[in-house]
C-alpha cells in the first residue's frame, strides 16, 4: 500500500484511524524512527503542507477522538509550521540570505554511513523522512559530511513531498546551530540507536564533538508581520477562488459561510516525477469531489478562466515568505487592467498566530491554549 494517500476522503479515514489508534501514544513515541510506514508519526505534513487538510480539521478530529490533555505534545508539533512560518515573516532576510548562497552538492553514491545512506534512499524513493531522521541527517551532513547546511536544504527541498521554505530552511540552521546560536544539533550514534530501535548503530562514524563560534544575527532586525486587511466578503459579487499548492481548501472558508464562488485549480510542473504525480493527484482528488472547478497551468489559462467566469473580485491564498506564485508584479498589472479587484487571504489561523512568533517557540507556545479557543477547536 502507499504511504500517502491522495484522496480526501481516505486521508480523513487514515486521520480517525490514526486519532483512534495512535495519538494517546504519540508522545512516547514519536521520537522513534521505525522505518516506514512510519506508523507512530501522522505523516501528515505533505497534506498540511498544501493545506489539503487544514490544521483546524486535523486537531477537530483528533480532539474528537481524545482528551485534549493527552495529545497536548501531537497539538504543539503542529504549531511548529505556524511556528516557523511566521517567524520566517519577521525574518524574511534569513530566507532571502540562504537563496543567495551557492547550494550545490555531489552526493557519493554511499558515504558507508549505513544509516545515512538508507535515509538518503528512503527521502528519494518516498518523498519523506521521519523527523528524528531529518535531524541525525541534517547533523551528519554538516558535521561528519562537512557539507554546507544550505546544501543539505537544496537536496531537501528537491525530494521532499512537504517541502516548506519556512520549516526547511529553518529546520537546517536550527540543526547547525544558527536559530538557537552555537547550539548545534549533533547526532549521536547511542541516540540513534536507540531511538531506530536498534536498526542502526553508527559508532565510531560520526563527528560528534563540534565547537561553534557565530555571532548572533537574527534579533538584530526583526520586522513587525503587518496583517492584511481583513475583508468580509459576503456583499461581494462575481468571486473567484484561485486554489493553489499554498492552500488548496481556501474556498471551504467561503463555503461554510454560503458565499458563492467560481474556483479554479493553480497546477504548475515539479521536476522532481514523484512529487509531481503526488501533486497532479491530489488536484484531481479536488476536481472529482468539485465538478464545476477547472485545472489552470498558466497564466493564460488563468486569465481565459476569470473573463468566461466574469470574475470581478478574485481571492488568492496569503502567499509567506518563499511561497510567491501570483504576489507579482506583472500578475498584479494584469488583473488591475482587467479591472479586477484581488486578496491575498490570509487565514484566521495564521493571522491570530503570527504576530507571536518573532521569538524563540517556548514563549510561542506559551499562547497555544488561546490559539487552540480562537480556533473554536
Ligand atoms: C532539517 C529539517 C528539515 C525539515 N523540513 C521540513 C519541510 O520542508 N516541511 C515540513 O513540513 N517539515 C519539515 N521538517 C519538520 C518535520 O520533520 C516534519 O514536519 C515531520 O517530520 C513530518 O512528519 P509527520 O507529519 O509524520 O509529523 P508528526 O510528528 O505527525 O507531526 C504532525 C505535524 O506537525 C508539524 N511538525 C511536526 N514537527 C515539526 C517541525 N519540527 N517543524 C515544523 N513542523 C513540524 C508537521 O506539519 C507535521 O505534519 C523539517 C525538520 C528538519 C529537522
Amino acid at each position: 500500500m502507499k504511504m500517502f494517500t491522495t484522496s480526501r476522503s481516505q486521508l480523513i479515514k487514515n486521520i480517525i484511524n490514526f486519532s483512534e489508534n495512535e495519538l494517546s501514544n504519540y508522545s512516547k513515541k514519536r521520537n522513534f524512527d521505525f522505518g516506514p510506514p512510519h506508523k507512530n508519526v501522522s505523516k501528515l505534513s505533505p497534506y498540511l503542507r498544501t493545506r489539503f487538510i487544514s490544521e483546524e480539521e486535523v486537531l477537530k478530529i483528533a480532539v474528537s477522538k481524545n482528551n485534549i490533555k493527552n495529545i497536548e505534545k501531537f497539538i504543539e508539533e503542529i504549531f511548529w509550521r505556524t511556528y516557523w512560518r511566521g517567524w520566517l515573516e519577521s525574518h524574511p532576510w534569513i530566507y532571502h540570505e540562504y537563496l543567495d548562497t551557492s547550494k550545490h552538492q555531489l552526493l557519493p553514491k554511499k558515504t558507508g554511513i549505513k544509516c545515512f545512506d538508507k535515509w538518503k534512499e528512503e527521502l528519494i524513493d518516498t518523498g519523506y523522512l521521519h523527523n528524528h531522521s531529518r535531524m541525525w541527517f541534517a547533523s551528519i551532513w554538516i558535521f561528519t559530511l562537512g557539507y554546507s547546511w544550505q546544501s543539505g536544504a537544496e537536496f531537501f527541498k528537491r525530494n521532499l513531498l512537504d517541502f516548506c521554505p519556512a520549516s526547511n530552511t529553518l529546520g537546517w540552521r536550527w540543526v547547525a546551530g544558527l536559530q538557537t546560536i552555537n547550539k548545534p544539533y549533533l547526532a549521536l550514534s547511542d541516540n540513534i540507536n536507540h531511538f531506530t530501535n536498534g536498526r542502526f548503530n553508527p559508532i565510531g562514524q560520526l563527528n560528534e564533538k563540534v565547537k561553534l563560534n557565530y555571532i548572533e544575527q537574527n534579533s538584530s532586525h526583526v520586522l513587525t508581520f503587518i496583517k492584511p486587511e481583513k475583508i468580509e466578503f459576503k456583499n461581494f459579487d462575481n468571486i473567484g477562488i484561485i486554489l493553489n499548492r499554498n492552500d488548496l481548501s481556501l474556498n471551504h472558508i467561503f463555503k461554510n459561510k454560503e458565499i458563492t464562488y467560481e474556483c479554479c485549480v493553480y497546477s504548475n510542473e515539479h521536476e522532481n516525477k514523484l512529487i509531481n504525480e503526488f501533486n497532479k493527484n491530489i488536484i484531481q482528488d479536488i476536481i472529482e469531489n468539485n465538478k464545476n472547478f477547472e485545472i489552470t497551468e498558466n497564466h493564460n489559462q488563468i486569465f481565459n478562466w476569470l473573463a468566461n467566469k466574469k470574475i470581478k473580485n478574485l481571492i488568492l491564498p496569503y502567499e509567506t515568505v518563499g511561497n510567491k506564485i501570483f504576489n507579482i508584479e506583472k500578475f498584479k498589472n494584469k488583473l488591475k487592467q482587467l479591472n479586477i479587484q484581488y486578496n491575498f487571504f490570509l487565514r484566521d489561523w495564521d493571522r491570530n498566530a503570527f504576530p507571536y512568533a518573532t521569538k524563540g517557540f517556548f514563549k510561542f507556545k506559551k499562547n497555544i491554549p488561546n490559539l487552540i479557543n480562537l480556533a473554536k477547536i
